[in-house]
């Protein structure tokens, strides 16, 4: 029997190993914020972030866990007990305690004011470590919807939607939480697709009907919809973007009709339903360049939200793994004693870190376009990275989820066990949501050729090349991007068939050169990373 006592007394050895506050622990992470926020904008947001990160790994990681058992996802409750449509979701309420805390720090009302999205998004990634967590694709939706209002909208639809959308306080009545439906069940990635049609309606308002195949926050006060007006030429062209309240101005149930919620892989405590919509009363947000308004504001939020939800889990699942395997023993010693997961265990962190490294990069290039302080190459700069980034962040974190699931065995694969089964599955999601991996792949290749956003991505390279001139990785950085720009130029002078076929190899090179030139100017400011090393021996 002791044998038995010690395998279990080592598993709460694990419990017990796992940091306390996922911000102080997590020691590249805070050094990546120095680098982007400088010394006295982390000392500022330091003391929330480490109280955030306590909560997360104690009572919020709890919490998520518990809103994710099967007996606890959200329903549909289509009446109040007075035969009244209500079309309400119900959650556990443990739901509700996860949104207040996570809308408490500020993460959407500091959309307030540019700038401040590095900071934010510090917020989301340890979120994120708790997977979706039922919020964090709110959270996404709900930022893009402030943008896309800020940017796009009349001063009396932004008026209308934005104060409630900026308030701290999420279990208040007067809080709005946004989310966002283009799919149709004829097609996600082929949006132009849209069949739902827009007309005008009263004041200035218009009627949407049709049906939507993926409606994510369903439960959300307000949906950004794309939907075509009638007699708007067909494609993407013609499409429009509108706001839906859930329910109309006089308190009545808008022409929202949930059909059912969605029995999904991931993101299980989130509710995601099929909707109908019947002359639903909508508020022109862009009815002219509606789609180009949406993927330039809303998807490419969204994108870089999902980016940081994979570093997020990519962190979990290094936590997960290397603190287990340090108790674990197996033929009489630590399992992280075998170099085999050690291998498993260093290829974690590294992806981990490359991660966060060319995310939070992206975030501050973010804030300088916001800020109107950016280069003038950044602009197109981001257009590109924000989508291969998507690709690359999201397709390891699936990859990397399976790889700590390995290290624990076959505990890795009980959903009590550890936060990674749940984690896996939404990691998946991220690959699926907001652009598939070849979608995006193949917006690259459009973008290569249509705009040469690549010029961006070797002007950027150029520069930060120059500014590293004295470190030791600065020529083999250097060897690396010479060869992108070989294999670009090749890959552009290849007929069409053969280039789309070329372009997933290519955009998961330039992903990792972009994480390579991150850590290279991370490096040059003292903070090391084995990613580096990795990446260039790629
Ligand atoms: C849990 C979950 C929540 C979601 N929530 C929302 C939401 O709230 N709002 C919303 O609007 N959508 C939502 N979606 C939908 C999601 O955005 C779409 O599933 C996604 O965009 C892909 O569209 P699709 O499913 O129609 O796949 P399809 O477009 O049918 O794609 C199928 C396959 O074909 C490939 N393919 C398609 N076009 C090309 C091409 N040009 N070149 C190469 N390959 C191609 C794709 O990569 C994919 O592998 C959600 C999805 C999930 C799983």
């Amino acid at each position: 029997m002791k044998t038995h006592d010690d395998a279990r007394a080592a598993f709460h050895a694990w419990e017990a190993a796992k940091p306390t506050d996922l911000f102080s622990a997590d020691a590249f992470f805070q050094a990546v914020l120095r680098h982007h926020l400088g010394a006295a904008g982390l000392a500022a947001e330091a003391p929330a972030l480490a109280a955030f990160g306590q909560a997360c790994a104690g009572p919020l990681d709890a919490l998520a866990r518990e809103t994710n058992r099967d007996e606890h996802l959200p329903a549909l409750r289509r009446w109040d007990a007075h035969g009244r449509r209500t079309e309400a979701v119900v959650f556990h309420p443990g739901y509700d305690v996860l949104g207040e805390a996570v809308y408490a720090t500020g993460v959407m009302a500091r959309y307030a004011t540019p700038g401040h999205e590095t900071a934010q998004l510090a917020v989301a990634y340890l979120f994120g470590q708790l997977g979706e967590a039922g919020h964090l694709c709110p959270l996404a939706c709900t930022a893009g919807l402030i943008k896309i209002l800020q940017h796009a909208a009349t001063p009396e639809v932004a008026a209308r939607c934005l104060p409630g959308l900026l308030r701290t306080d999420r279990n208040h009545p007067a809080h709005l939480h946004g989310a966002q439906f283009l799919t149709e069940v004829q097609g996600g990635s082929d949006v132009g697709a849209n069949a739902c049609v827009a007309r005008p309606g009263p004041d200035g308002a218009w009627l949407i009907s049709g049906e939507k195949w993926f409606c994510s926050v369903i439960d959300a006060d307000l949906y950004l919809m794309t939907a075509r007006p009638e007699g708007a030429p067909a494609g993407t062209r013609g499409l429009g973007a509108f706001v839906v309240p859930r329910v109309r101005p006089d308190g009545t149930p808008n022409g929202v009709y949930v059909r059912r919620l969605k029995y999904k892989l991931g993101t299980r405590s989130m509710a995601s339903g099929e909707a109908d919509f019947v002359d639903a009363l909508a508020w022109p947000v862009a009815l002219d360049g509606g789609f180009k308004a949406v993927v330039e504001i809303v998807l490419n939020t969204s994108r870089l939200y999902n980016a940081v939800a994979s570093c997020g889990m990519l962190r979990r699942a290094q936590i997960e793994a290397t603190t287990y395997a340090a108790h674990r023993r197996a033929f009489g010693q630590p399992i992280d004693q075998f170099p085999l997961v050690r291998q498993s265990l260093d290829r974690l962190r590294i992806e981990a870190e490359a991660a966060v490294a060319g995310t939070f990069a992206l975030a501050r290039l973010a804030d300088g376009l916001a800020l109107g302080t950016a280069a003038p190459h950044h602009g197109a700069l981001y257009r590109l990275v924000v989508n291969m980034n998507k690709y690359w962040t999201s397709y390891q974190g699936t990859s990397m989820c399976r790889e700590a699931i390995e290290v624990l065995g076959g505990n890795g694969a009980i959903e009590d066990f550890s936060v990674l089964p749940r984690l896996l599955r939404d990691a998946i999601v991220c690959e699926q949501w907001e652009g598939t991996h070849n979608v995006l792949c193949a917006q690259v290749l459009k973008d290569l050729h249509r705009y040469q956003l690549h010029t961006a991505l070797f002007t950027h390279a150029d520069a930060a090349l120059a500014a590293a001139a004295h470190s030791p990785h600065a020529p083999a950085v250097a060897a690396r991007v010479a060869e992108d720009r070989r294999q670009v130029a090749a890959l552009l002078a290849l007929p069409a068939d053969a280039a789309s076929l070329a372009i997933r190899p290519l955009v998961t090179r330039l992903a990792q050169s972009w994480q390579a030139l991150c850590l290279l100017e991370l490096a040059a400011d003292g903070v090391a990373s084995p990613a580096l090393a990795d990446r260039l021996a790629g």
